[in-house]
């Protein structure tokens, strides 16, 4: 349960939506459409909308009225849910129709990175941003039928797409993506992939392939990126992650080796830090100004789990 998740580990983006999915109900969008209380959030690719507040979090929900007048196309409107029984979508915006409202003095322009690192709206609407936002980058990537090249149509709320010539149908995919702290005693294993920002040091990370347990991908993606061995795996916690559209599996590992031979076309260094320099790029007082990676994102919490001496929930 996402309230469980943002309890346990506060401050973990993308966790927070309370909708209720209501996906037995997806066939009544036209209804839900019409109902003069339902709201949108308003994306173009990696751009998101937000209605400026003056004071706290800013809102990510427009009247869809609004929405569509702003641009946001109604014909693939997403059915995010039900909040207290009002509807919440995720309309589609041309990227010219954002440009549009660059300048205005009521909306500005940003992208979920920024949203989530600097908490621009409330958990709960962080959350359905990130629904929005992968079910919109799947249906751009999802125009024609894999089956037979047609032309698809949006179906079910926007939960499927349908094929009018062969009868498929296609539905949202998420792809999996093992993310783990490799830990040897009082020491934890970290790496600096060459698109990480400036200084940062995070845990390694890689999709899981078809036939694999996440507990295999996390051991095979370690020895595959740093040459560690690892026995037992332990899992923590997960996190949506829509860029564009993963999920990412939290989890410890046990090193079994200690020398580090990193693979170069993925990482460009990697170390082992004790608990006590891993603590300082928690809270960026590193002498040499290393970081970990912002609290928003789930490594953080891996490595602040283990500097916390903290066992994972239920272990
Ligand atoms: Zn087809």
């Amino acid at each position: 349960m996402a309230t469980d998740v943002l309890e346990l580990w506060p401050y973990l983006g993308y966790v927070g939506s309370r909708l209720d999915r209501v996906s037995e109900r997806r066939n009544q969008t036209p209804e839900f459409l019409s109902d003069t209380r339902a709201r949108a959030c308003l994306i173009a690719g990696e751009t998101v909308i937000l209605a400026r507040r003056g004071a706290g979090p800013h809102d990510a929900l427009f009247e869809l009225s609004r929405a569509v007048s702003m641009g946001g196309r109604l014909s693939e409107a997403c059915l995010l849910g039900l909040s207290d029984g009002v509807p919440h979508f995720a309309l589609p915006l041309h990227a010219a129709s954002a440009g549009a409202l660059e300048g205005r003095e009521d909306v500005f322009l940003t992208d979920l990175r920024s949203i989530a690192v600097e908490q621009l709206v409330s958990p709960e609407q962080l959350g359905e941003l990130a629904c929005a936002k992968a079910m919109l980058s799947w249906h751009a990537r999802r125009t024609f039928c894999s089956n037979c090249g047609g032309r698809l149509e949006v179906g079910d709320g926007g939960w499927r797409r349908e094929c009018p010539q062969c009868a498929a149908q296609h539905f949202p995919r998420t792809d999996p993506v093992v993310i783990m702290l490799t830990i040897d005693g009082d020491n934890c294993l970290l790496g600096r992939s060459p698109r990480f920002a400036e200084n940062m040091w995070s845990c390694l990370a890689g999709f899981v392939e078809p036939g694999e347990t996440f507990e295999d991908a996390a051991r095979r993606e370690t020895m595959e990126e740093a040459g560690i061995r690892s026995g037992a795996v332990r899992y923590l916690c997960s996190q949506p992650w829509p860029f564009p559209m993963s999920v990412m599996i939290g989890m410890h590992a046990q090193a079994l080796s200690r020398d580090i031979v990193i693979d170069a076309n993925e990482l460009e260094a990697a170390r082992w830090f004790h608990r006590d320099e891993a603590a300082l790029l928690l809270s960026r007082t590193h002498p040499e100004g290393l970081v970990a990676p912002p609290r928003m994102a789930i490594a953080h919490h891996l490595i602040r789990a283990f500097v916390e001496g903290r066992d994972p929930p239920g272990g």
